[in-house]
Order: structure tokens, then sequence, then C-alpha cells
């Protein structure tokens, strides 16, 4: 049975080392890593891997970590990795993060020091309510916090530390895998699969307790491009088709009511227009197209189309061009060819004791990327919440039942097998 302790404080310990290394990642840059920044955190991951005796681990040219638990078991289990993200979202600073704990919370507003007017009320994050009594961390006011993904690397170093001290703590080979540059969706470029060598994944990267996530939208990108006619203003009459005018027709007859982000939710796809530019020749805006299933997604791709071909059609002397790129796919796809997977994700979260909640992802993780580039990967909590902002949070008693599940999944592959 498992008797994971999480002694002297250190899963939070390591959280706290963690968050206060700037890792930052940086959409604008070309190189991998976007931030060399994010290395200084790999190469503490590392040292710190070295000296649990995980003894092959090491940080990449491109800033990835990998590393090796080896199997303890005559068993021939498949290779299961556990991933987690080591940079930070571009949208708030994470210089300095203080990381801050608060105590045996007990519903109170957690003002943070640094900047009084930033203050979490559970009124406003209704999931604290099942953290009374919990020890809530946060940042000090001017930061993000960083537990999106610093949660998730504490607590598969907490595990993978777990099982190097417990070797009558049956488990196949573990591996682990820590990306940079997950934020600006740039988390498996580098990844080697094949150096990895495992057969299933887990990424630790979601919000609320025991949840589990094998789906994600679907997802395309569209570049439309609007072909006008332009003259001198003075003397434009019967002539001039602006193309500002037409694509902001064609904006304003998408559906706002349904199919847009704002009036959305649930399994329900959209089409988002995120750019425009354009002159009175030429215009252009850049969309997201997103739906849980793929034939959702190519109707929304047509709708997009239609609606332009009906407008252009009152501009003779107009043409428009559309191009629909591919970004990601919904990983249940991969995932339902492998139930185990999941599986034995739910039976890892009921033996942490939590009741496992099902949920799909209106996003993409690294998971989903790493599903069709033959590693299926399903996501599993690591009790990050609020994240890209001043206001995130995580729980020590959650990361503690997330450092459990990782245990229980290690053991329950090698059970099974
Ligand atoms: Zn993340």
């Amino acid at each position: 049975m498992l008797n994971y302790q999480n002694k002297n404080n250190s899963l939070q310990n390591r959280f706290a080392k963690y968050v206060q290394i700037d890792t930052q990642s940086d959409p604008s840059s070309e190189t991998t890593p976007s931030t060399e920044k994010q290395k200084n955190l790999g190469k503490v991951l590392v040292a710190e891997l070295l000296e649990m005796g995980v003894s092959d681990a090491h940080l990449d040219e491109f800033g990835y970590v990998y590393a090796t638990i080896p199997s303890n078991t005559e068993k021939n289990v498949p290779v299961i990795c556990f991933c987690s993200h080591m940079d930070t979202s571009p949208d708030c600073s994470g210089t300095n993060v203080k990381p801050i704990i608060h105590a045996n919370y007990q519903g109170e507003d957690l003002v943070l020091p640094d900047d009084n007017s930033i203050v979490l009320k559970m009124s406003e994050h209704p999931d604290l309510k099942d953290q009374i009594g919990n020890d809530i961390i946060t940042a000090s006011g001017t930061t993000l916090l960083g537990a999106d993904n610093k949660a998730g690397l504490a607590e598969i170093m907490e595990a993978a530390a777990f099982l190097m001290q417990n070797p009558g703590f049956k488990h196949g080979t573990i591996k682990i895998l820590f990306t940079p540059d997950e934020e600006i969706g740039r988390g498996v470029d580098k990844a080697d699969l094949k150096k990895l060598g495992a057969d299933f994944a887990y990424t630790i990267d979601g919000e609320t307790l025991g949840s589990i996530e094998d789906e994600t939208f679907s997802a395309d990108g569209a570049v439309l491009t609007i072909n006008g006619v332009s003259t001198h203003p003075g003397f434009a009459k019967g002539k001039m088709e602006s193309a500002i005018k037409i694509l902001s027709d064609v904006i304003s007859a998408l559906p706002s009511d349904c199919l847009s982000p704002e009036s959305t939710e649930l399994k329900e796809g959209f089409i988002h227009p995120v750019t425009i530019s354009g002159s009175v020749e030429q215009a252009q805006a850049r969309f997201i197209l997103r739906a849980f299933d793929d034939e959702q997604l190519e109707a929304n791709g047509e709708l997009l189309d239609a609606t332009v071909r009906n407008i252009i059609e009152d501009f003779p002397n107009s043409t428009y061009e559309l191009k629909i790129t591919e970004q990601y796919r919904n990983m249940k796809k991969v995932l339902d060819e492998y139930p185990q997977v999941i599986e034995y994700g739910v039976e890892a979260i009921k033996r942490a004791g939590i009741t496992p909640k099902r949920q799909s992802i209106r996003g993409g993780t690294d998971g989903s990327r790493l599903s069709f580039m033959g590693l299926p990967c399903p996501n599993i909590f690591a009790g990050e919440h609020a994240f890209h902002g001043k206001q995130e949070w995580a729980s020590v008693q959650d990361m503690e039942k997330a450092v459990e599940t990782i245990i229980n999944i290690s053991a329950i592959w090698e059970e099974k097998a």
C-alpha cells in the first residue's frame, strides 16, 4: 500500500524553489527554447534528479529535460512517461515571484502584500470552497505564481524521489519529460520521442483536484484575404470596392449568439477572428476555428467560406482567398484506442481517495499533440488555479494528492501487466 508522506514539507519546498526561477517564454522569439533562462530551471531539475540517483537525467540543447527511473519488476510493463512544462505564460510577469503560504485557510479574503488591490475572494474563485483547512499558496501581488506548471514539476519530482527511495514499491520503466515553451504552443516541437521511448504518457497540468482530461478541441487556423478595388476617393463612385468594408461585413455577418467564444461553453465550438489588418486595396483577418469533433470543425470552416462568398457577390471586381490550416486535433480519437490509459488514471485518482472528474479541455495541451505524434497522453490535475495572472493559486493538499496519483499510476501499470 502507498505510504507517501510529504516529509519536511519537501513538496512545497521544491515548488517554492522552482517558482522563484523566472522561466517566462516569449512568442516573438524564434529560438528553442524561446528564452534561454528556461534552462536555469532545467539545470536545477537535472541536478536534483541526479542527486536522487536518476543517473541518466540530462538537459538537451533545446531546453528539454529527459530522465529514466529504471524498472524494478520482472514483469514486462509498458513504459510510462510523466510530463510537465517548465515555462510560464507571457501574459503576466514571472520575475521575482515570491510564493506565500496561507496556512489553514478558513475562507477569508487573501490580500496579497505587494499590491493590496490583488485580493483572492471565495466568491470569485469558487474552487476555494473546497479548500477550507488547506494551505493555499499564492504569489505576492506583482507576478503570477507559476503553479502552471511548476506544481506539476514539483509533483513529478516528489513522486520520483519516492520511487527512488522505495525500491520495494514495484513499477515498470518510468520516463520523465519536462518541456519548454508550452505556453507559446511549441512545447513538443523539439521533443525527441524516439529517445524518450515511452508507450504512454500523462501530462500533469490540470486544474481541479481529481480531474482527468482525455478530450481537447480540434483546432484549425484560417487566414482570410480580401482583394478590393482602390481608386481616388474623390472619383470613386461606382468603382471603389473597399476591402476594409467587405471584411467588416463578413465579420458582422458571422453568428454572435452562437459559434463565438463569448456565447459558447462546454462542447460548443466557435469561429473567432483574432486579428485584422488592411487597407482599401487589401484586408486580412486571422481566425481560429474550434470544435470537439472534426466534422463540426470542417463545418465551421465551410460556414466561414459561405459567409464570405455571400457577401462578396455584391462586389463584382473583388476577390478573396481563404486558407485553412490544421493546428491540432482532439486527442480523444487516439485515446479511445487505448482505454486502459484513462482507466488506470481514473483508478489511480480513486486510490488517492478522490472522486475522479472526467473532463474535456476547451483548448489544447502538449498531450493533444503528443497523442497524434504516437504517444497517447491524457492530462491529470496538478492543482493549479487562476493561472496566467496575479491571482494564481494552488494548495499543498491538492498537490499531495497529485503526487499520490502519479505514484499510483506507476503501480497500477505494473499490477495489470
Ligand atoms: Zn500549463
